[in-house]
Parts: structure tokens; sequence; C-alpha cells
């Protein structure tokens, strides 16, 4: 089972995707997090991610899908993926299509949208800037420029998954564990 977590930024897709990979025993891959520890150990790949991601830019399609399937790779016998913040692209859900079909001879199974207002995501990024450290988190242009981002170049993804017959929104609002029951019941 491959599973995508969508939504927007701010929506809860970590929080989400770490609960549902230790209850399914499944590997969690989120692109963001990977950037940021290439980021920290200060290397080619973590110059060039930050260049974008400290303005609110996307990462080029190329760089972040090489990224991605070489994480990937790394957990041959895995019983499953959650891919938390990517795809982010039409681009890059086709990379995925023809990664996850030609090493694993499998497929995206289902992509679960967390559904949140913008209002309230916005709320919860200056918040999350309090303490995340992240600077992406700690400026409202930056924060609106990944939601300009997000709704340019990501949204259009609910289409080409809804077209498959493999989109499911879930309500993003109510406590983490409200949430978490939702997502689980899809999974399951
Ligand atoms: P996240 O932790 O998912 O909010 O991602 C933080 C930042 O990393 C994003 O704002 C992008 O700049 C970059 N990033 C993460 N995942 C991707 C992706 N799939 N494609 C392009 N950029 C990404």
């Amino acid at each position: 089972m491959n599973i995508v977590l969508f939504g927007p930024p701010g929506a809860g897709k970590g929080t989400q995707a770490i609960k549902l990979a230790e209850n399914f025993d499944y590997i969690h891959l989120s692109t963001g997090d990977i950037f940021r520890r290439n980021i920290k150990a200060k290397n080619e790949l973590g110059n060039l991610a930050s260049s974008y991601i400290d303005k609110g830019e996307l990462v080029p399609d190329e760089v972040t899908i090489k990224m991605l399937e070489d994480e990937t790779k790394k957990h041959p016998g895995a019983k499953g993926f959650i891919f938390d913040g990517f795809p982010r692209t039409i681009e890059q859900a086709e990379a995925l299509d023809d990664f996850l079909a030609n090493h694993y001879g499998s497929k995206v199974d289902k992509m679960l949208s967390l559904e949140v207002d913008d209002k309230e995501l916005i709320k919860r990024l200056v918040e999350r800037g309090k303490t995340s450290g992240r600077s992406d988190d700690a400026d409202p242009d930056i924060i609106g420029n990944r939601i300009v981002e997000y709704n340019k170049k990501t949204a259009p993804l609910k289409e080409y998954y809804l077209n498959q017959g493999k989109y499911f929104d879930i309500k993003g609002v109510g406590s983490v564990d409200e949430i978490f029951q939702r997502l689980a019941a899809e999974v399951e």
C-alpha cells in the first residue's frame, strides 16, 4: 500500500504521516524533512534546496525527484510508503508512478487530502513559526508565497488523482486523534 498524504502547508501532513507510518508499519518519506537534513549537513543539495525553500518556492522537479527516488531505494522491503509533501507537481506525480511501477511493480493506492481553509492554515503556520526554527514559517510573505505555489502548482494534483479514482478528501480540522482516525479508516 502506498499513500500520498496531500494538503497545503500547515494542513498537518507531517504530524499525521508519522502516526500513520507507526500504526501501519510503513516507511514515512517527507521531502521537506530530507531537504532540511541536507541543509543542516551544509552539503551541495542542501545549499541548492535552501535557495528555494527560503523564498517559499518549490525546489526544481529534477532535483526533488532524484532525491525522493534515492531515499525510496533505501527501503527495498518496505510494506508500504507514506509520501508526505511529495508529489507537489504533475511532473513529480508522473515520475512517482513510473518509479513505483518499474522498481516495485506497485503504484500509488490512495491520495489522502487534508482539507483546511487558508485562514486556519496561516494561523497554524504563524504559531508553528514561533517554535519550529523554520525560516520559511517565520515570515508572513514567505508563508503567503508557499500558499500561492501550492495553489498554482500543487492543487492541480487533485484532478490527477481524482481521474484515477484515488483521491479522498479528509477534514483536516479537529484534534490530532480525530484527524488520525479519519485517515486510518481510509488506509484500512
Ligand atoms: P514541507 O516541509 O513539506 O512544508 O516543505 C518545505 C519546503 O521544501 C517547501 O516549501 C519547498 O520549498 C520544499 N519542498 C518540499 N517538498 C517538495 C517537493 N515535493 N517539490 C518541491 N519542493 C519541495
